[in-house]
């Protein structure tokens, strides 16, 4: 067992310090919620944190994956398409993520590709190995420069022993061996406890320690995740057979809420451990605010049920929440702010065209979310559910196509234009209220799908006396966007008149990004056409996921 680092002095300057996040056993045990997590702990203590994904899929981002199959596409404020895990990081850091923080195999090679092309490699051979750890080293360190981090986390996806990911365990192990003391490896591992014997298995994560070893890695930190914490016994058990020491063994149960987890581990002590390991000073984890939210969240009784009308909800016989994760906790965690308890229902649009579903359910809600989406199934439940809520006026918040949808819903049965469409959906529609964005138009013929929609954050200009303005305070805003198509400009006049406000403009007024009711005629109905769940933090809510849930929770 290696012995203990001496402490350091607190004020001598430190290289940077990596910390390594790997899986054992299986997936899903939840190491994005614990990177992040480990980050939250540390930032507690003052230092500058950062955070890497790394996906081992050939894809070049998350953008061209369909949600139904990785989940939710996280949007980066530079525009890059990610991983949901990446929001888990802003949302727990309170930090603003930079895309070189994502990566995956495609991206990647892709790297390499042109640099071979280029030929700045300078006629070597390039090979697997050490090319490609060296240019995910490069990343890792690049991160770390950009956002001055003392402690750059890097979350390694899948799981130890495929053989997807072992090149970037190659690149812990080689980053380990350029600086021994300033590299840890954190290992979340499966501690299951089988139905007919009872009791909790260890051997799983011994192998899982063992293949790492055969990477040439050693785990510093175990976390065991299993449904209950973890006994003495098991630890010392975990602790010998893995050589860690039985401290380092921390105790990762199942909680009530992710939000717990920080606080869980501190009880273990694990920002300490990690500072020890790394020789970082000693400094006390300052969690009280993080505390203080998680408290709220415990103490908010009040339920308001809120329905999630969406389209990538079924996975054969499963209901798929993760596609909708940011939306989710953006609902959750300004529903806490409030007192309130937010309970969502997954409505599946394609049951309201089968007949399945009858629209009067809807009057059961507090209110009613449409998150974004593409293409045409599920559109016309998901219209018909806008039209039922706007008669009925039950609260409604549309975000991205959940605004477009409300456009065309607006048109068709206000504006009577009958036939108003998106031009996603019938670009010979007589009304094409919802168009294709100009330089879009190109890049549709080309097929040049991948990171190609509007991305990223634009500002936006809020009107006077609407709902918007009242809810962010200000008149400016910054949004995060992912859209091909945006309101047709030709029939704002007409939608204006008939009564739909619209609230947030490009600042050359040229493209629509909020669209609403005026509070005399509707309790909150309004659509963005930028997605605000990715700016949501759990200790600094949306003000227009507030203020939906405040029309919600007053809602007869
Ligand atoms: N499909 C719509 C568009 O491309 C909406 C996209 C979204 O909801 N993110 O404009």
């Amino acid at each position: 067992m290696a012995a203990r680092p001496t402490r350091t002095n607190s004020k001598k300057k430190q290289p940077p310090k990596y910390i390594f996040v790997v899986g054992g056993v299986m997936s899903g045990l939840g190491k994005g919620i614990a990177t992040s997590s480990i980050g939250r702990i540390l930032k507690s203590k003052g230092f500058t944190v950062t955070a890497l994904k790394i996906d081992p899929y050939i894809n070049v981002d998350a953008g061209t994956m369909n949600p139904t199959e990785h989940g939710e596409v996280f949007v980066l404020d530079d525009g890059y398409e990610t991983d949901q895990d990446m929001g888990n990081y802003e949302r727990f850091l309170g930090e603003t993520i930079s895309s070189v923080n994502y990566m995956t195999t495609g991206r990647v090679y892709q790297e390499i590709i042109r640099r071979e092309r280029n030929l700045e490699y300078k006629g070597k051979n390039v090979e697997v190995v050490p090319h490609v750890p060296l240019e995910v080293i490069r990343r890792i360190k690049e991160a770390q420069k950009q956002s001055k981090a003392d402690v750059t986390l890097i979350e390694v996806g899948g799981t130890i022993g495929e053989y997807q990911n072992i090149i970037f365990l190659e690149a812990a192990r080689m980053l380990k061996h350029e600086a021994p003391n300033d590299v840890a490896v954190v290992m979340l591992s499966y501690v299951p406890i089988p139905n007919n014997i009872g009791e909790m298995k260890t051997k799983p994560t011994q192998y899982a320690s063992r293949e790492l070893n055969s990477a040439g890695l050693q785990a510093d930190v175990i976390l065991a995740r299993a449904i209950v914490p973890i006994d003495e016994k098991r630890k010392e058990k975990i602790a010998t057979f893995c050589n860690v020491l039985p401290e380092r063994v921390i105790s990762a149960p199942d909680v009530e809420s992710i939000y717990d987890v920080p606080l869980n581990y501190e009880k273990d002590g694990l920002g300490d451990i990690l500072t020890e390991v790394l020789g970082l000073p000693t400094r006390k984890s300052k969690l009280d605010d993080w505390k203080e939210f998680v408290q709220k969240s415990k103490r908010s009784k009040k339920e308001v049920e809120i329905a999630v009308v969406g389209k990538y909800f079924d996975s054969g016989s499963f209901t798929l929440s993760d596609v909708y994760i940011s939306v989710l906790e953006a609902v959750k965690t300004a529903g806490y702010h409030l007192g309130l308890k937010p309970k969502l229902v997954y409505l599946n649009s394609k049951d309201f065209e089968s007949g399945k579903l009858s629209y009067s359910e809807l009057s059961k809600y507090a209110g009613v979310l449409v998150p974004g989406g593409f293409g045409e199934t599920g559109i016309e439940g998901i219209i018909g559910t806008i039209e039922y809520v706007r008669k009925h006026k039950i609260p409604y918040f549309g975000l991205c196509y959940g605004m477009q949808l409300m456009v065309i819903e607006y048109a068709r049965h206000v504006a009577k234009l009958k036939d108003a469409n998106t031009a996603e959906i019938n670009p010979s529609a007589k009304h094409v209220v919802i168009d294709v964005m100009l330089d879009q138009k190109d890049k549709l013929i080309k097929a040049d799908y991948g990171g190609t929609m509007r991305l990223g954050t634009y500002p936006c200009k809020l009107r006077s006396n609407t709902v918007a303005r009242a809810a962010y305070g200000k008149d400016k805003i910054n949004e995060r966007h992912r859209h091909r198509y945006e309101v047709n400009n030709a029939y704002v006049a007409k939608l204006t008149e008939s009564g739909l406000v619209f609230s947030g403009m490009s600042p050359d007024h040229k493209l629509c990004e909020i669209a609403e009711l005026p509070k005399e005629v509707h309790p909150f109905m309004l659509g963005t056409q930028f997605h605000p769940e990715f700016l949501s933090r759990p200790l600094t809510p949306h003000p227009l996921f507030t203020a939906f849930l405040q029309a919600a929770s007053k809602k007869k």
